[in-house]
């Protein structure tokens, strides 16, 4: 082997939903929102002053932390924003998970947290979820050196409350723990009001689901100010110009259509309890949803081939081919409209008799 190879950082690298780039399709397999971004992000596209973008951005982003500050009603320095949460959430490992001890998260959960842990060099544990996938906090007293939990989790859709959070944080006073809220505005209980109590906590959220804007990459973390001093440290020891000129505007505008935000977020909700009812009909069990999409399995049906015959319609949902999770699909929510089409293949599916049936 050549010298230089030997010095080369091999790394798993996450495997991010794909993104086919069909005109006709359906698109519920990385949890986008069927809806457009705000009017108010199109008019500020619109009056974006491009002679601007000529400059670096500020690396402060103070107009998008302000947005976020109001909304929240927490101060400036309580936020650290980022190229989606991915972005801070990666920053947050590098920043936060620096001991010896292993950070833990579940066996069933994002399954970017593990590659995060490898490319840092952090020692990791999985805490096993129930049968039912259910997280049992038990699992996370154990001595560690950080604690991550997916609330709502991903992909099983299940949440728990802030009472849950709280037991956690009053277990690890010695280690950050983060909550990854990505889902949180579905219908799920933030652990935000925290933060003023357990300075340990780190609270990251995301523009890419409930605020439409997967494609600007806009996450932010809130925290006490000396978890959010230490973040921006790191990110200014890395790249101080992570969020562009347009992200800054654009998000702002986003946090201040809270009427906007409010109604997309009731039709997501609607839709999907009624796609619930209607895939439970069907003979789905589809677990308990405080997100934007389903996690769903079937008897009678393989989910992967069931993956394979949506796909050939250009209908596209997420299937995840890891033991445990390999029998379900995770299907986004989408309009009423492309989730009836998808309701109608189900139906038409299961009508046909040359369906490869289990048992
Ligand atoms: N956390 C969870 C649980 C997610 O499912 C996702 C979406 N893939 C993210 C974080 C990252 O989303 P984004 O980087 O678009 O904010």
């Amino acid at each position: 082997m050549k010298e230089w190879k030997k010095n080369i950082r091999m790394v798993e690298p996450y495997v991010a939903g794909e993104q086919p780039q069909f005109e006709h399709m359906i698109k519920l397999n990385t949890n986008e929102n069927p809806f457009p971004p705000s009017p108010l992000v199109t008019e500020a596209l619109k009056n974006m002053n491009t002679e601007k973008l000529r400059l670096y951005p500020d690396t402060t982003s103070d107009i998008l932390v302000s947005a976020l500050a109001e909304y929240y009603n927490v101060k400036k320095n309580q936020i650290f924003v980022g190229v989606g949460s991915d972005d801070v959430l990666a920053m947050a490992f590098l920043t936060f998970f620096h001991s010896d001890k292993p950070v833990l998260f579940a066996d069933i959960t994002y399954s970017f947290y593990d590659v995060w842990a490898n490319l840092y060099r952090i020692p990791y544990k999985t805490v096993a979820v129930g049968e039912d996938f259910k997280l049992h906090k038990e699992g996370y007293y154990e001595e560690n050196g950080g604690i991550v939990i997916a609330n709502p989790n991903a992909p099983t859709s299940l949440c728990v409350g802030r009472d849950f959070i709280e037991d956690i944080l009053i277990h690890n006073k010695d280690s950050v723990v983060i909550v990854d809220e990505a889902y949180i505005d579905f219908g799920a209980e933030t652990a935000l009001p925290l933060i003023e109590k357990y300075d340990n906590l780190l609270v990251v959220q995301t523009f890419s689901k409930s605020r439409s804007l997967a494609g600007m990459r806009i996450g932010y973390a809130m925290g006490n100010e000396e978890l959010i001093e230490a973040l921006m440290n790191v990110k200014n020891a890395y790249n101080s110009y992570t969020m562009s000129t347009a992200a800054i505007l654009l998000g702002a505008a986003a946090v201040k259509d809270v009427a906007y935000f409010k109604n997309n977020i009731k039709r997501i909700m609607d839709t999907r309890e009624y796609v619930r009812a209607e895939l439970e009909q069907m003979g789905f069990k589809v677990l308990d949803s405080k997100t934007n999409f389903l996690f769903i399995h079937h008897e009678k049906i393989k989910a992967k081939e069931l993956f394979e015959a949506l796909r050939g319609e250009n209908i596209f949902v997420r299937y995840f081919n890891k033991p445990v999770i390999d029998d379900y699909l995770r299907v986004t929510i989408g309009t009423k409209e492309q989730m009836q089409v998808f309701l109608g293949f189900l139906t038409a599916y299961f009508q046909n008799p040359f369906v490869a049936k289990k048992g």
